[in-house]
């Protein structure tokens, strides 16, 4: 049979390669990002009874609507913004899922989407999948700030999405208000669609606050913003998610998640939509997150790895610059097999393998699995 790929370029997933590795070699994975750290049992229990509970057929569409009235309240608490619950809001199998229905929707064959590389890796395939144009901003080290002249050069009539990603996966940066207000000048008036990626909404330190586009009036009129509650109640294995967008993007949207999945399993949206009805579910998270970013940094000190900044997320990134020249891939591999810690490189994220000589560590684990990972990483 002769077949011609899709996406002749893609391979295996590092999180998939990397999390084998450490498993083969009973490495500390701090490689893919999930916690090590139990969800609360709170949010358990409400699972289990809603299932028992007899809550086990399909949901609506849309989601159920208790959860998308819960979360149009959160998202007009946290940023202002009044999303009608039964137009304004879906809820996805996942943040990635609703990536890819976003980019599905609105991505034609021939269009041009700007990425910011390095970019969480589900990005680049869903835009080739549908037959867009990938046009990559290299955002570099050690700032991975964005220059918005010469992000505006990339811009041209084909142009049909920028995505963003802020709190930004693999770097730890965040875009700042400025920065929006930037972005929101660059697009208006065209047809040019955003999506953003916030799935570290909360988790963004020393006391800033979470750009959303949800934020920006004019901004939002052209947005998709998704979010995971895999991320935000340490449940990455749930894939659940949610998405929210203006109605006459919202209204294109469905019309593939309508046949993508058409809905989301049905217990948990109960369990999140009673759970979420209190906010200290999730105010709390930046700073037991920071804590962990510092105790982690605590337990290198002194190590060859040399951090970068962290301004968000549960990752961080490393130079390993005075330790050695080897590219990034090897280096990742070899800290797993040799160091017994297990590690992404940077160089992954960047289309063109752009190797800084940078690795991302993810601190999102128990202090006692972060102390082990510093005493041996304080050996390389
Ligand atoms: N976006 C970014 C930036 C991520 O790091 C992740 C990681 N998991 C996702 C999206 C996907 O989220 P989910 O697991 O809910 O699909
Ligand atoms: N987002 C997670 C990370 O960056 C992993 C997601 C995945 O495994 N697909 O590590």
């Amino acid at each position: 049979m002769q077949l011609t790929s899709k996406l002749p370029n893609t391979g295996t997933t590092i999180f998939t390669v990397m999390s084998a590795l450490a498993n083969e070699h009973n490495a500390i994975n701090l490689s893919q990002g999930f916690p090590n750290f139990p969800t609360d049992p709170k949010l358990n229990e409400l699972v289990h009874a809603y299932m028992q509970k007899g809550f086990n057929q399909y949901a609506p569409m849309a989601g159920v609507p208790a959860l998308r009235q819960i979360l149009a309240h959160k998202v007009r608490s946290l940023f202002g913004f009044a999303a009608d619950p039964d137009q304004e809001i879906t809820v996805t199998a996942g943040a990635t899922q609703g990536l890819f229905t976003a980019i599905a929707a609105f991505v034609h064959p021939g269009d041009e989407v700007i990425l910011l590389e390095p970019a969480y890796d589900s990005y680049r395939p869903s835009i080739e999948v549908v037959g867009g144009v990938p046009v990559i901003y290299e955002l570099k080290a050690p700032s991975y700030s964005v220059d918005w002249e010469e992000f505006e050069r990339l811009i041209t009539p084909k142009t049909r999405m920028i995505i963003i990603n802020t709190p930004h996966n693999p770097t730890g940066s965040i875009l700042r208000k400025a920065d929006l207000e930037r972005l929101e000048q660059l697009t208006d008036g065209t047809d040019m669609l955003v999506l953003s990626d916030e799935v570290y909404e909360h988790l963004i330190y020393e006391g800033e606050e979470h750009q959303s586009v949800l934020r920006f009036p004019q901004l939002r009129e052209r947005s998709l913003a998704v979010y995971s509650f895999g991320k935000t109640f340490h449940a990455t294995g749930w894939k659940i998610g949610y998405c929210v967008a203006p109605a006459h993007l919202m209204k294109e949207f469905r019309k593939v998640h309508q046949f993508n999945v058409f809905s989301v399993n049905t217990p948990m949206q109960y369990a999140l939509a009673e759970y979420l009805q209190d906010e200290k579910t999730y105010t709390y998270l930046s700073s037991f997150f920071e804590k962990k970013r510092d105790f982690f940094l605590s337990t290198m000190a002194g190590s060859r790895l040399k951090p970068l900044h962290c301004d968000g997320t549960y990752f961080h990134l490393f130079d390993y610059s005075q330790i050695s020249e080897e590219a990034d891939t090897l280096f990742a591999k070899r800290l797993t097999t040799e160091f017994g810690v297990a590690a992404i490189p940077v160089s992954v994220f960047y289309s063109d393998g752009r190797d800084d000589k940078i690795i991302r560590l993810c601190f999102a684990k128990t202090e006692e699995t972060l102390e082990k990972a510093g005493l041996l990483l304080q050996k390389v």
